[in-house]
């Protein structure tokens, strides 16, 4: 027994070194860097707050496990996609450990699309859609250029897909129906004028559809113009997509005769022009002479007609009636009988110089009803007085119940072709006043005859014969 008992201590011993030794070995010589839970990626949403991840790092063994220092280098910039490395140093005394990490900013979120709450309405004839659409892209912002439309069966797809490839789809029903008219507008004026006998171009007209697109050669004209008879023609020409929307304008076509002041009876215009002549008379001339109108000039000698007398000689020989306005237009010629006669005389003079004719047909500055008399006459109702007195000489005076407005608030060509236009009816006579002084009354001139001759009436010139056209007194 006193034997066995070392024996037993020794195995004993034996033991406890065996399960020592390798204790002593773990906690005194075998000590290293301890890594746990480091991620060498890391996914991080764009715009989101990064939190370092280090893991858990220490040194020694598993058994007693000492805290390193870390240096960190690197930054992760989670406004923008992309991929950072962080560098992780630990230390521990003079031992060092270096591990990478790569940070993924990623954009995860798809965009949103989003279009308007209508009615999806598709051409029948059409398989590319367009509608408006709008997609937003939490990193790229409005992206709506990329959107694809596609037509599936009856229904519309918007797809798009952002620069991370995440991808917004949605569908909306679609109506395949075209319930929208098609645009039909005239090729030239929707009124035009042609003389008697003379032709008719057919200027056509343009149409289109908002699902067929130029469908001009679709367009019927109904009715027709027959330019041997003078009268008003109404052309309509009428379209219809192949939905069966229909639209339709007309045209207005007056065949006119030429101006026969001859004709005894009628609607009777007399254009009267008053203040000239001037540098527009020659022009107006012209036009009077291309369409046979004749018309009365009721001239004066005012400064502005100096170098213009042989406009008053045309006139005479071309058959216009030579009318006395005034020598002077200054309206003190209204103070007394003798300053208006005095004045009245010189201007018949001057015309009877010019053309050897002796005119007798006045027209009173501002109109045998003006009022301006009255600051001239000291009371003396001067108006009353003269208009018994020219026609005791012989004389015939004539006002005007058409004004072209071209002496006052009217300064445009297609306002005096209103004017005079809107004025027109059914009566017998209507005595024009215009100043072939003024250039945009003169250029109505034209527009006028043509109108007029479309409908009938018969232009002529003042003559003593000529119908009473008399406004009332006022002085
Ligand atoms: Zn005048």
């Amino acid at each position: 027994m006193k034997e066995k008992l070392p024996m037993t201590i020794l195995l004993s011993l034996g033991v406890l070194g065996i399960i020592l030794i390798p204790v002593f070995i773990f906690t005194v010589v075998l000590k290293d860097f301890q890594v746990k839970d480091f991620k060498e990626v890391i996914e991080v949403p764009f715009n989101t707050t990064f939190k370092e991840d280090k893991g858990n790092v220490c040194f020694g063994n598993k058994f007693t496990c000492k805290e390193t220092t870390v240096i960190k280098t690197g930054e992760v910039d989670t406004s923008k996609l992309g991929d950072y490395k962080l560098i992780y140093t630990y230390k521990y005394k003079d031992k060092t450990l270096v591990k990478e990490q790569i940070v993924k900013v990623k954009d995860n979120e798809a965009p949103v699309i989003t279009v308007e709450d209508k009615d999806f309405k598709v051409c029948p004839n059409k398989r590319d859609v367009n509608f408006p659409v709008e997609a937003i892209d939490d990193y790229e912002g409005d992206i709506s250029s990329r959107v694809e439309q596609t037509l599936e069966g009856d229904q519309v797809l918007f797809k798009v897909s952002d620069s991370s490839g995440n991808v917004a789809k949605i569908t909306r029903e679609v109506n395949f129906i075209d319930d929208e008219e098609p645009t039909i507008t005239l090729n030239g004026d929707a009124t035009l004028y042609v003389k008697l006998n003379g032709t008719y171009q057919e200027l056509g007209a343009k149409a289109t559809d908002n699902c067929e697109g130029d469908i001009s050669s679709k367009i019927e004209i109904e009715g027709e113009v027959d330019t041997t008879k003078s009268g008003e023609y109404t052309l309509t020409y009428r379209i219809s997509d192949s939905s069966d929307n229909t639209k339709s304008v007309t045209r207005k076509i007056y065949v006119y005769a030429q101006n026969n002041y001859s004709a005894p009876t009628g609607k009777s215009i007399y254009l009267t022009f008053d203040d000239g002549p001037g540098p527009y008379t020659e022009k107006l001339l012209d036009v009077l002479k291309k369409y046979e109108v004749p018309a009365t000039f009721f001239v004066t000698n005012q400064a502005l007609t100096k170098g213009y007398d042989a406009m008053i000689l045309r006139a005479y020989q071309e058959g216009h009636t030579i009318g006395l306005h005034t020598n002077t237009h200054n309206y003190n010629i209204y103070t007394n009988v003798d300053t208006y006669f005095d004045d009245l005389y010189a201007i018949q003079e001057k015309v009877k110089r010019i053309t050897g004719y002796t005119s007798m047909i006045i027209r009173f500055p501002g109109g045998s009803s003006n009022t301006i008399s009255k600051d001239y006459d000291g009371g003396a109702h001067i108006m009353s007085e003269l208009t018994k007195a020219v026609e005791a000489k012989g004389f015939r005076y004539f006002d005007w119940n058409v004004s072209s407005g071209d002496a006052g608030e009217t300064t445009s060509t297609a306002q005096v072709v209103k004017n005079i236009t809107s004025s027109l009816g059914s009566g017998s006579t209507y005595v024009v006043l215009q100043h072939d002084i003024k250039g945009f009354s003169v250029n109505a001139v034209e527009e006028v005859i043509i109108y007029a001759l479309a409908r009938g009436y018969t232009f002529r010139a003042l003559t003593m014969d000529s119908p009473t056209m008399h406004h009332r007194i006022n002085n």
